[in-house]
């Protein structure tokens, strides 16, 4: 079994995605082909957000946004400790400072509750992740970002397709900023990733900015970065498209069905899904004890988990100087108990209990209790 099963998706869709990727190689646009803008249209529609602009990974569109809200030296950017490095990488880059919020224990998502402490006048950006899948709770965090005047990014790599009060992922605040690395909830075969925005001046600035800060050629109107995403990747995407709606069935039924199934499981702890939104489940995460031992209990019945993630941010050697005694106790203790099992659309009902059986078995005490 394997941990995220693309080869599966790829048998699926062989004829879409070969077509796809013939077509560039006849017309030979690799830069900005028609490809970019037909996918910035789709992905656009399908989000609701006015505008759409690919970019070449989900790290460079966290890292676009910000620059086009003109960050800079000494700004803070408040943010979740729990999350994957690049949500923080991207402010330190620009000279900003992330200040960590801690996480509901339970979604492992930015505790709106606790983002009014954190706001100094130094304070520029809220950016919350919306990790695993599940959207952070936007219109609360939003309430926060009105009251002080602050622009919102969403850090929705692992969220896209995932809805919240009605309304799409990424398409909830100033800025939402996904990924397609292959093993996202919507990837392509390489490195590729998406602003969205409804703002269009700051649409445009992204536009520049991913084109070396170009408005038109050779002629520089701000600093930017070579931040295009590639016709071939914006073609394989457009091909997944296809089947992205069923897939999108299968991962919250799949997640539905793992819930069910590990509800009540002693020593599994369920993370929790809010009533106003829906989990894509780019991981499915439980919490567990002994996490080592589980793991590798699993791995000896040919299971694969892998975590996300296994130490917070404020405690990463490069950001050490960002943390605070105790300052984010949530994040710990997730970090020290979360563990991700295979989930991708093409999991089938019987690997999944598979799965599920060989965790019951996995999480036994070892000995007599
Ligand atoms: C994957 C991921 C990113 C970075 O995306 P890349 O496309 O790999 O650069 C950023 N934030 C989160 C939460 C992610 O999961």
């Amino acid at each position: 079994m394997q941990f995220i099963d693309l080869k599966s998706q790829y048998a699926a869709l062989k004829p879409e995605i070969d077509a796809r990727i013939q077509r560039v190689l006849d017309h030979g646009q690799y830069i900005m082909g028609p490809e970019v803008a037909e996918l910035e249209q789709r992905l656009a529609a399908f989000s609701g957000a006015k505008h759409c602009i690919t970019v070449a990974s989900g790290t460079e569109a966290l890292l676009i946004s910000l620059m086009a809200l003109g960050l800079k030296p000494g700004d803070e950017v408040i943010t979740s400790p729990f999350t994957f490095i690049a949500t923080a990488e991207v402010i330190v880059l620009l000279g900003g400072v992330p200040v960590f919020a801690d996480i509901e224990p339970d979604t492992c998502n930015i505790d709106a509750t606790k983002l009014e402490a954190k706001i100094t006048p130094r304070t520029r950006v809220i950016m919350p992740v919306s990790l695993y899948g599940q959207v952070a709770d936007m219109d609360a965090i939003q309430e926060v970002a009105t009251r002080h005047g602050l622009p919102v990014i969403e850090d929705a790599a692992q969220s896209f397709g995932a809805t919240y009060r009605g309304r799409r992922s990424g398409a909830l605040s100033t800025f939402g900023c996904t990924s397609f690395f292959p093993s996202k909830p919507l990837g392509c075969y390489g490195d590729g990733g998406a602003i969205f925005t409804s703002d269009d001046h700051l649409a445009q600035a992204c536009r520049e900015i991913r084109v070396h800060g170009q408005s038109k050629r050779y002629f520089h109107t701000r600093v930017g970065v070579g931040g295009r995403m590639d016709t071939l990747q914006c073609a394989i995407v457009l091909a997944k498209l296809d089947r992205f709606g069923w897939e999108l069935e299968r991962r919250l039924a799949l997640g539905e069905r793992y819930h069910a199934l590990l509800d009540g499981v002693p020593g599994v702890g369920l993370l929790a899904v809010r009533d106003d939104r829906d989990c894509v489940w780019a991981q499915y995460t439980v919490f567990v004890r002994q996490r080592e031992r589980v793991q590798q209990a699993l791995q000896a019945r040919g299971v694969p988990t892998a975590v996300h993630y296994p130490r917070p941010l404020h405690l990463q050697p490069a950001y050490e100087a960002l943390c605070c005694a105790d300052c984010c106790p949530a994040s710990v203790h997730a970090s020290q108990h979360v563990m991700s099992l295979p989930m991708s659309a093409d999991l089938t009902e019987a690997q999944q209990e598979a799965v599920v059986a060989a965790l019951r078995e996995a999480v036994k005490p070892s000995g007599a209790h």
